[in-house]
Parts: C-alpha cells; structure tokens; sequence
C-alpha cells in the first residue's frame, strides 16, 4: 500500500527502527499540509515518483519518523480522510502523543473510518519497552495513549509487536499486556526488518528466523483468542499449521526471496518467503517444502 510520509523526526530513538535511512537527508523536506496535500495529488496522478508504491490501490500508510509530531497533524489527518473517501487510512505510530487526552480526542473525531492506528509495543514492561525506544517513561506514555483511544472510541486498532533478540522471548507476557490493555483489538508479530537503524543495531537484534517463529508457535493458543491477528515475514514453513493461515506477504517482491528449495513447495505463491536482507545476513537455508 502506498506511504505517505507525515513527518521525518520522532521521538523515539527505537533500537530497530527501519524508517530512518532517509532520515538525515530529509530533515529539510518540507512536510507543511499546503506541501502534504500537494504530494497527495502528485500521488493520486500517478506520477512517476509515487507510481512504484500504488500497488494496493484503496489503502493507505501515514508514516514518518512520527507523524502525531507534525504540527499540522490533525489537518492532515482531516485532510486526507477528505480527500480519500472510503479508502483505509492507516497511521503508524508510537502512540505517545495520544497520552493527551484532549489530542486524542481530537484525533479520534478527525480520524473517521476507514481509518487504523497501528501502534507498537516493544516489551510488557517500562524496563523492556524504554530500552528498545531509548526513551524512559514512553512505555507509560504509550499505555496511557491506547488507553485514550480507546476511551475515544475511533479509530480501529491494531498492536503491533516487532521481535528482535531483545523481546522475542517475551513474547508471551507482550500479548497478555496487550490482551489486558486493548481486548478485542487486532494485533500483528513480526520478525524486525533489517533496514534503517534496525541494520546499524544487528549486532545487539539479530536472531534466527527459527528462533523468532518458535516463540510465535508457542504463543499459538494466544495468538487464537484475539479477534484478528496477523504475522509478517515468517515464512510459512517455519509456523506451525494452524498459524499459516495468519501469515500475510506485506512486503513488495524485490524485497523477498525464495531458496531454490522452494520451488518445490505447495505454498509458494501464498508464502512471505525470506526477506531479502535478511538472507544477505543468514543466507538461504533452513526453508522446508511443505
Ligand atoms: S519452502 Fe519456501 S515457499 Fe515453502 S513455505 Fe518455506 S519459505 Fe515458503
């Protein structure tokens, strides 16, 4: 799905981030709505700048850095639920100006469906969670802010929790948190991207994809018991059978890979496969036709 870039700054200083290769090359990019709303258009013509991202036509990523930093966020937001009518919005966000219940509201009464916050939650305590943001005090700030949107009412929303060497074994204990904080709302477990500050911090992140897939299959039954939940960048191979059907392909297809071993696989054309940095670190093996 196309991105729209809100912002390029953050407030988090995440351990894993993959969205800050561009960062210090943009920081003058000027992310006014008169410039958003612009870019927009350029978009919707299909301009050759944009045309590579149009593949899902009818949804949208809000992205940054963090958008919610933006000053004119709430604009853009109400700006762009205007303009795209009946198209899903969905903002990525750390969730932390959200703590402001005013702000919250605000949003959530700008942010009219279809829209999605996806909000990311790194660990199921202050010490986990601010370790992975750099950021002391975030984890409380993020909790307070789910807490806000809840209250709010709008939009959806879903928890996203990204495993690295850091969380992966605390998998459990993250989705009872988000059990307990957020019930019934989705959530998605990924494997982190090696891309951004994510490829810088490989040393203190990286892990098997084996490693990262055993902790999903133990949490199966968990996983389970939320009314919508997802996996990114596992390939199937590696999930236990009653999870693959939960896998999704969210990542373009110069960015995956497929060994020679999966040429003879059932699943090929419904399988995430390797991502492509990924086996630059961990080469190809591992995968088994099912
Ligand atoms: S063998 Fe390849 S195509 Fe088949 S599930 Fe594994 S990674 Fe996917």
């Amino acid at each position: 799905m196309p991105d729209i870039p809100v912002w390029n700054k953050c407030d988090n200083k995440c351990l894993m981030c993959a969205n800050t290769a561009g960062f210090s090359a943009n920081t003058s990019r000027d992310y006014s709505l008169a410039r958003q709303a612009a870019r927009l258009e350029l978009h919707l013509r299909g301009r050759a700048a944009y045309r590579k991202n149009a593949r899902v036509p009818g949804a949208w990523n809000l992205t940054g850095g963090e958008p919610t930093l933006n000053p004119d966020f709430l604009k853009a937001v109400a700006y762009f639920r205007r303009r795209l009518p009946g198209e899903t919005l969905t903002l990525l966000s750390n969730g932390r100006r959200f703590a402001d219940p005013a702000f919250a509201a605000a949003f959530s009464a700008a942010a009219r469906p279809p829209f999605r916050l996806a909000v990311s939650l790194h660990g199921h305590t202050a010490a986990l969670h601010d370790k992975v943001t750099g950021v002391k005090g975030s984890f409380a700030q993020t909790l307070a802010g789910l807490r806000n949107i809840m209250a709010a009412g709008s939009p959806e929303l879903e928890l996203r929790v990204i495993l690295h060497r850091l969380n992966y074994r605390s998998l459990g204990r993250i989705l009872s948190l988000v059990k307990r904080t957020c019930p019934g709302r989705r959530v998605v477990v990924m494997h982190y991207e090696h891309e951004g500050r994510g490829a810088r911090n490989a040393a203190l992140l990286d892990v098997s994809l084996a490693a990262t897939a055993a902790a999903v299959n133990a949490c199966a039954r968990s996983l389970k018991g939320f009314g919508e939940a997802a996996l990114y960048h596992f390939p199937l191979c590696l999930l236990a059978p009653g999870l693959r059907p939960l896998a999704a392909v969210s990542l373009p297809p110069e960015d995956r890979v497929y060994p020679a071993a999966c040429s003879a696989c059932r699943s090929r054309q419904s399988c995430p496969g390797l991502m492509r940095q990924y086996a630059r670190l961990h080469g190809r093996s591992g995968v088994k036709p099912i």
